[in-house]
């Protein structure tokens, strides 16, 4: 089958369907000895001091480094802000250790890309059973027989400091596992590393699973292979990433949880670095042109218009 293109994805001839499931050697055994570490290591070193640190780190990592660095803004340029709160935000990003930030682009531009076909693979609808998806996820990679282009925009393919972390991200665990060796022994260093980067990786699988499974949609979109969905009582835990189904509707929204009751962490954040004068153009559902095929499936106000409400 033929395909569509999108953003960095580039070609038309290439298929979303024909491909093998690869296990990915390196991304395989980091998470698997980060995960050994943690069920082993975590009981026998716990306090609560490592615990809180736990706590801090992967709510900073995850939610101004991930969902904020490399999702809206690297990703999606949801808004703008100066280069140097960019390049800390997205460094924050590369702590949580899932990979750098071309990485992190590729991964999500692929599957974004495969679910905005007709049909897609497998593994990018996470279609297979629970058990299947999660070796998929967190070990493998789709080898496409017929990739599409990945070109990423000069400005951030050039730059120094991206193309540094990407080189090293494994390695950017180093200094931060030094710091916390130094100031809190090993529990602090089991806690604050392997703990906290399990639990990003498995946490972050685990939202991708469901949020494209079931759940609660504000709208749907017509003719393409996979729906996102909103997971509403994870919204405080994910900084707002949960609200998948509204991000589906509104990519390049800097704002995901739009409807009234959804937390959302990660835009309150974008709004602090506004209310301090480092965030501009900040884009939200009204200002984007709708998704072809967007379809308003719930009634609360005026429904039908594709318009969210709550857009501030
Ligand atoms: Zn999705
Ligand atoms: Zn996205």
């Amino acid at each position: 089958m033929s395909s569509i293109s999108t953003g960095r994805m580039i070609d038309d001839r290439s298929d979303p369907m024909k491909g093998r499931v690869a296990w990915a050697p390196a991304k395989s055994v980091w998470i698997t000895a980060m995960t050994l570490i943690a069920i082993v290591g975590g009981p026998l070193t716990f306090t609560w001091s490592a615990f809180g640190v736990f706590i801090l780190l992967t709510a900073i990592t995850i939610c101004l480094g991930h969902s904020v660095g490399m999702h809206r803004l690297l990703i999606h340029r949801s808004f703008r802000t100066p280069l140097w709160i960019e390049h800390f935000l997205v460094y924050l990003g590369t702590l949580v250790g899932m990979a750098g930030p071309f990485g992190m682009i590729y991964a999500h531009d692929i599957r974004d890309w495969a679910q905005r076909q007709r049909d897609c693979h497998d593994l990018y609808a996470h279609r297979r059973s629970f058990l299947v998806d999660a070796f998929w996820q967190m070990h493998c990679v789709v080898a496409l027989t017929h990739p599409p282009r990945f070109v990423i925009e000069e400005r951030v393919r050039r730059d120094r400091l991206y193309r540094l972390l990407e080189a090293t991200w494994m390695g950017q665990q180093l200094p931060l596992a030094l710091a916390l060796f130094m100031l809190g022994g090993l529990p602090w260093l089991v806690w604050g590393i392997a703990v906290r980067v399990s639990v990003s990786l498995t946490g972050h699988w685990l939202v991708g699973h469901f949020a494209h499974r079931s759940g609660h949609q504000g709208w749907s979109i017509d003719h393409v292979a996979v729906q996102g969905y909103n997971l509403p009582r994870f919204g405080l835990v994910t900084f707002g990433e949960s609200f998948h189904g509204n991000h589906h509707a509104f990519p390049e929204s800097a704002r995901l949880g739009i409807e009234p009751g959804q937390m959302d962490l990660g835009w309150h954040f974008i709004r602090l670095l506004a209310r301090l004068g480092l965030a501009s153009a900040i884009k939200l559902p009204h200002m984007i042109a709708p998704r072809e095929g967007l379809r308003r499936v719930e009634t609360s106000g005026d429904a039908g218009d594709g318009h969210p409400v709550g857009q501030h």
